[in-house]
């Protein structure tokens, strides 16, 4: 079934909602893309990191929700090392991570691991995953 479109209200409530998880203001950023130059994911995700930003500005919130960027977000903080304006990517991407996985989105669940992954995955490594992903 297709998703209802969001109305107005429903996006700026979005935008709210990443600006007051991740502590950052959005609109500081002005499209420099040095975050994006440094990002050591950025040539594995389906929107680079300063397009993500762009799109929230933007009121694309449905579309950056729905990108595979976040997930693949590593954390390294080298876009907040590098970014002129001293907004913290990393945060907005974990805002984003964090709407969803709030949102009720399909995650990973304990027993959809295959148990070669269990066997495998060093115990941190399986740690991590579900604290990312749940
Ligand atoms: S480095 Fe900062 S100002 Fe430049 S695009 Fe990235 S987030 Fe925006
Ligand atoms: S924190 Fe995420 S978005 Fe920022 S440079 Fe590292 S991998 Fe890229």
């Amino acid at each position: 079934m297709p998703t209802k479109t969001k109305t107005k209200a429903e996006i700026a409530d979005i935008i709210k909602r990443i600006e007051l998880i991740s502590g950052e203001n959005i609109y500081k950023c002005y499209q420099c893309g040095k975050c994006t130059a440094g990002c050591v994911m950025a040539g594995e995700m389906d929107i680079s990191p300063y397009k993500v930003i762009r799109m929230i500005q933007l009121g694309l919130v449905e579309k950056a929700l729905e990108s595979e960027s976040m997930w693949l977000c590593a954390a390294c903080f080298a876009c907040r090392e590098r970014c002129p304006k001293e907004v913290d990517l990393s945060k907005i991407m974990e805002a984003l991570r964090v709407i969803q996985v709030r949102d009720g989105k399909p995650l990973i669940e304990p027993e959809e691991v295959a148990d070669e992954v269990i066997e495998e995955m060093p115990q941190q490594g399986i740690v991590s995953a579900f604290r990312k992903y749940n």
